[in-house]
């Protein structure tokens, strides 16, 4: 026993030691907790977890760029573009699929409870509308400069404008006039007052681009995809960028190789700086508690049972396997809330321990990464439904299929960045008239929940490129692809 102990623990070895992390982070959160850290300590605490997360996205560039460029440029026409339209129709389906649950488990639980508020509460602030989201999901698609891209987005922000009232100076009203009378002011009467006749001033609003948010991941998986097209139809003249990639992609690799080996430390720093700065639990309110538990219970639905369950009718292979050998990018995403950081450590868990083929998780995992988030769509759908149930508001059949329409959209429109899906919620709340204030709601159990979907998202994506695989395999028993580098040995 202590020799096939041993064994498993050197097979396995990372793998235990991020399951450990994880709940060493968890441990020492609660337990500092106690110790009353201040934000600076607490800041200094976080920074073993920072590096993690600044090695991780470091890689997410190179990464996506070399993976799509080499992986479509090892391909024939044909097979490009039926690996593309298949994956593309699998990521819509799945994704409509976790809405469909999310929405299910909503109005079975109603964790909205009865009603509090009777009417509508709109703050009368302007918002942004679902037509200006679903434009700036276009225009982040075509970068208008790619550098820019590799660090910005575009997102349109609404401002408001005073603007002084459309009157010549010439033409104007008299701004101040003398009234003769009485006015009774603190007990005392005073005689002859002026009166402000100014016409207010007019406040419009204008949108104009925001491009705070970090890398547009989109525009790049884009542009990436279509020169990767383009080099493979170019032949022998495309070979030294496409023998390029390939060397990059590969290099990539190894650094990841390295780099996995500080993963469990950063991990039990961020879990556990996370937890020091969270909210005390028990603010978080009976419906809030309930919402929580019903996205959780849809996640696990999800992640847990449909998703595998799809995959064993495709392929005909055990699921659990297949889940086991990604199990440490899961525990990357838990860790860090993020699918586009996680990225590096999914394509070595498929290369390495489910033996994917690398040209297709190449096309497979940088696409799904930035499009397939079912854990973020199926919360969006949990969320608006909960937000109309606490303001009592009855939504028919038209308004729920606009939420399911809206919430694939959205979470095709989230980066794969921390809390993502809680800014596109306002492209769902919109198409439906609910408040978008009301996202306050359920801010404070969202960070907890973003660990949780992110992981469902990363599933996802392992798994289409599972299924892909199996669906295709004829395909690329009969293309051998143009590789020329020797397979990774990382
Ligand atoms: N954090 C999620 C991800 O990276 C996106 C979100 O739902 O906020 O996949």
């Amino acid at each position: 026993i202590l020799v096939r102990g041993r064994d498993v623990c050197r097979r396995n070895g990372l793998l235990i030691l991020s399951v450990l992390s994880v709940l060493l982070g968890c441990l020492l959160g609660f337990f500092l907790r106690t110790r009353h850290l201040s934000p600076q300590e607490i800041s200094y605490f976080q920074f073993p977890g920072e590096l993690l997360m600044r090695m991780l996205k470091m890689l997410i560039l190179p990464l996506v760029v070399s993976s799509l460029m080499s992986g479509l440029a090892s391909l024939d026409a044909k097979t490009a573009s039926r690996l593309g339209i298949l994956t593309v129709a699998y990521y819509l389906w799945t994704t409509f699929l976790a809405v469909v649950v999310g929405i299910v488990m909503v109005t079975m639980i109603h964790p909205g409870g009865a009603a509090q508020k009777e009417t509508m509460e709109q703050s009368g602030k302007p918002v942004m509308s679902s037509a200006d989201a679903l434009l700036d999901l276009i225009r982040n698609m075509f970068p208008a400069n790619l550098v820019e891209a590799t660090f910005k987005q575009h997102r349109t922000k609404i401002v408001p404008v005073v603007r002084s009232p459309k009157v010549a100076p010439e033409e104007a009203p008299p701004q101040h006039i003398l009234v003769y009378g009485i006015q009774e002011e603190n007990g005392s009467r005073v005689q002859n007052f002026t009166l402000d006749l100014t016409p207010p001033p007019e406040v419009i609003y204008k949108s104009e681009p925001d491009t705070s948010d970090g890398m547009n991941v989109l525009g790049i998986v884009i542009f990436s995809a279509t020169m990767g097209i383009m080099l493979g139809r170019m032949g022998d003249s495309g070979a030294p960028l496409v023998s390029f990639c390939q060397c990059l992609n590969e290099s990539v690799m190894k650094i990841v190789a390295v780099a996995v080996w500080y993963f469990p430390l950063g991990i039990v720093f961020l879990i556990a700086g996370k937890i020091l700065e969270m909210d005390d639990p028990k603010v978080i309110g009976k419906k809030l508690g309930s919402y929580a538990i019903t996205v959780v219970c849809g996640l696990v639905i999800h992640g847990l049972f449909i998703l595998p369950l799809l995959y064993f009718f495709i392929t005909k292979k055990n699921p659990i396997v297949f889940i086991r050998g990604v199990l440490q990018a899961l525990l990357i995403a838990l860790a860090t809330s993020s699918s586009s950081a996680t990225l590096p450590i999914t394509f070595k868990c498929l290369l390495e321990n489910n033996h994917i083929d690398r040209r297709i998780a190449r096309f497979v995992l940088p696409v799904g990464a930035t499009i397939n988030m079912d854990g973020t769509a199926l919360y969006e759908a949990v969320a608006a439904i909960f937000i109309a149930q606490v303001n009592n508001h009855e939504l028919d059949f038209g308004q729920i299929i606009t939420i399911s329409i809206t919430a694939t959209a959205a979470s095709i429109g989230a980066a794969g960045i921390p809390q993502a899906g809680l800014l596109t919620m306002v492209i769902v709340l919109t198409s439906v008239g609910l408040p978008t204030d009301d996202i306050n709601l359920i801010i404070a159990v969202d960070w907890a929940l973003d660990r949780f979907r992110t992981m469902i998202n990363v599933l996802g994506d392992a798994l289409a490129a599972g299924i892909m695989a199996h669906i295709c395999r004829k395909d690329f028993a009969q293309d051998p692809g143009t590789e020329k580098l020797p397979p990774c040995e990382t």
